[in-house]
């Protein structure tokens, strides 16, 4: 029951836009939505928060868990035959194949709590290393990066008020004019001044921003980021731009990264990437005015099997600037999913603990062990990656039972088909979800957990801001937290340690193990987090206020410089555009978040996206036959997918767009590949050659 109105945020994207929920005036809702003043949205939301309500009242909602019957079909049935099944096929997978057999795929979408608590419940209660999450096709690369360059990835290391002097902002890969609208509300002075630059080969909503004098849109060939960062820092160090003072005191290895990118002179990079020598060059000289720079890049750069390096390559070039940790100017990544930050942090990574510690590390296992309440070689090492970890599914010596929380693999997963595939293999597929996603269909049980609006938790936003979700209804009887469901298969079990299912004591729990560590909670608290206003940025160690900017007295490395690392590129050649062969690219639109899981169960943003449509230039479209709303197939290998065209002028002719929030024959993941980035796992999203062909030519 509703009963005063909650404080709250969006249940969404990484902005965390502040809102409150109210008992509804409206005959049939429960919930009012609200926009609430806070500093990343200022009041505002986008269409996907003020619809967001609605996902707490759709009768597609799952309320009873279900389980396969003898038919083979799911039915209802009781919390303890649901969770007494799981429990015993755990046990005997455990008991015949050894603890690595049951595996755990989180979400980074899952509030602190749970991605601690489901940490927690792998190594101790299953003593299981395969767990891993969502977060690898995410944020991985740029994480990675962070990591090598300054010793510790926060996404943004400023607050994102630092955006609105700005007078110029280059951002790479990162559409958020679609995926967080009230974002660019700080992007106002940049434009203002002209100097917004966005480099995406397709002229998407927040490339438009920098029409009539806001600045430019840089079109690269698909895939070719990696060169133009390159070309960029060639041209600033050849050109005398570069801030050498701040390189010697503030960073090594400026001599190689400058031998690195010697090669990559203007002419040649315009060849590998198709933007001209003059718009490099007035790129370069607009980032070295020194008058408020920030660089920022997205999952467009970064989703590729050589992101690590591209977003190492921006950092490069951030630091060959001398912005990095200056009072005027920095680097920053913008996280994607809703917890995207604090699902990185707390021990969901195969090869993590909480506080953002290396598992492999003895001091590490010793700290959150004692707080477990378990030996430290107990703890297992490290796990594998996502898509190894999925690789594996029903294989000899591979998982045999997985536990899916928060994620719909059959969806976001790259090569969705082997997915689906390797899920077929298993003995045990446990999915905990509140609809019945893609993933879930195909479980063997399927429990239905709580959603945003009724329960607390903690988020932390694309800042590193830690922030309060407050319960503001009760949820339909039948349905569980996944705090209570970890509690009761730890428990039939038998592990050791305790399982809260209480979100304050998980949270308190969490910032003990996280003390000492990178991403520091221990001066945090629910109490601290109830005024709203606090700048909870961590590190906050206890005794702090917190860190709102990282970086102004010295990097997280032992010497406290940041890391220059040389990287090098491969040439890249757009696809031959010949017989229907072109580069797919995938990405986001304004109506659907992540697979859509949510968002297609909400009628305004489903009756507004119904469907997949492949965007292709309108002279590609012509050479092959293909017209506007007609039904075309692309085509990878044995893999197809079906959906409508739709002829756009903003997608460059040798490249195709398909959005990646739908399932069954539309699913842009059926395309892409299990190729991964070889330093974070991330696979290769973002550069896949298709052939096309017309399904309605006679
Ligand atoms: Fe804000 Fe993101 Fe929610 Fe939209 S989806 S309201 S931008 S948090």
């Amino acid at each position: 029951m509703t009963t005063r109105d909650a404080r709250t945020h969006c249940p969404y994207c990484a902005l965390q836009c502040a809102m409150t929920l109210s008992p509804s005036v409206a005959v049939g809702a429960s919930l009012d939505v609200g926009g609430r003043e806070f500093p990343t949205n200022r009041g505002g939301l986008c269409k996907k928060g003020w619809t967001s309500a609605e996902l707490i009242d759709s009768p597609q909602r799952i309320t009873s868990p279900l389980m396969r019957d003898s038919r083979g079909e799911l039915v209802p049935v009781s919390w303890e035959e649901a969770l007494d099944a799981v429990a015993g096929a755990v046990r005997r997978s455990r008991a015949e194949h050894g603890a690595d057999s049951v595996a755990v795929f989180g979400g980074g979408g899952l509030t602190n709590e749970k991605a601690y608590q489901l940490g927690k419940f792998a190594r101790v209660a299953l003593g299981t290393s395969r767990i891993d999450y969502n977060g690898r096709f995410c944020m991985s690369s740029a994480a990675a990066a962070g990591n090598r360059a300054f010793g510790l990835d926060r996404g943004l290391p400023f607050p994102l008020e630092d955006l609105d002097s700005a007078s110029t902002i280059m951002m790479l890969g990162s559409n958020v004019a679609e995926t967080m609208p009230p974002f660019i509300g700080h992007l106002a002075a940049a434009r203002e001044a002209g100097g917004l630059i966005v480099v995406d080969p397709r002229r998407s909503p927040t490339a438009r921003l920098t029409d009539d004098g806001g600045g430019m849109h840089v079109q690269p060939t698909p895939g070719s980021d990696l060169i133009l960062l390159l070309g960029l820092t060639h041209i600033v160090i050849a050109e005398g731009l570069h801030d050498l003072e701040y390189l010697e005191r503030r960073t090594t290895g400026f001599e190689r990264v400058r031998r690195s990118v010697s090669s990559w002179w203007p002419e040649r990079v315009q060849s590998q990437t198709g933007v001209p020598v003059h718009q490099l060059r007035a790129i370069a000289r607009r980032l070295a005015q020194g008058q408020g720079t920030y660089i920022l890049t997205g999952r467009g750069v970064e989703q590729h099997a050589d992101g690590t390096d591209t977003a190492t390559a921006a950092i490069n070039l951030s630091l060959v600037l001398g912005l990095v940790g200056s009072a005027n100017g920095g680097y920053g990544t913008l996280t994607g999913q809703g917890n995207g930050q604090g699902g990185r942090e707390h021990g969901q990574k195969s090869d993590q603990l909480p506080g953002y510690r290396k598992i492999t590390d003895a001091r590490a296992r010793a700290h959150v062990a004692s707080v477990w309440g378990v030996e430290p070689a107990s703890l297992p090492g490290p796990g594998v990656p996502a898509v190894e970890l999925l690789q594996s599914l029903g294989a000899e010596n591979g998982v045999r039972c997985l536990l899916v929380h928060g994620s719909n693999v059959v969806v976001s997963a790259p090569d969705v088909a082997a997915v689906r595939a390797g899920l077929a293999r298993l003995e045990l597929l446990v999915v905990c979800d509140f609809f019945l996603s893609e993933t879930g269909a195909l479980a063997d049980v399927v429990l239905p957990v709580t959603q945003w609006a009724e329960e607390e938790g903690t988020m932390t936003n694309l800042e590193g801001r830690v922030l309060r979700r407050r319960k503001a209804i009760d949820p339909p009887a039948g349905v569980r937290s996944e705090l209570w469901i970890l509690s009761e298969l730890a428990h039939r079990l038998g592990s050791a340690g305790e399982f809260s299912t209480e979100a304050r004591s998980v949270f308190d729990e969490l910032c003990r193990a996280s003390e000492g560590g990178l991403a520091d909670y221990s001066g945090l608290s629910y109490d601290a987090l109830d005024d709203d206003s606090a700048p909870a940025y961590w590190p906050f160690p206890r005794g702090s206020s917190g860190t709102p900017r990282l970086f102004a007295d010295g990097f997280a490395h032992g010497d406290r410089l940041a890391r220059l690392v040389a990287v090098k590129a491969v040439e890249r050649h757009p696809a031959a555009q010949k017989d229907g062969v072109v580069t797919l690219i995938t990405g986001r639109l304004l109506e659907h978040y992540q697979s859509g899981a949510q968002t297609r169960r909400v009628p305004e943003l489903l009756a507004a996206k119904p469907e997949a449509r492949m965007q292709i230039h309108p002279a590609t479209a012509e050479l092959l036959g293909i017209d506007d709303g007609s039904r075309v197939q692309l085509s990878r290998g044995e893999a197809d997918v079906h959906c409508r065209a739709e002829l756009s002028l903003e997608i460059r002719p040798d490249t195709v767009f398909l959005p990646f929030h739908f399932g069954g024959e539309q699913s842009a993941n059926l395309l892409t590949e299990q190729v991964t980035d070889p330093i974070s796992g991330m696979p290769e999203f973002k550069r896949t050659t298709v052939r096309i062909r017309s399904l309605d030519t006679a």
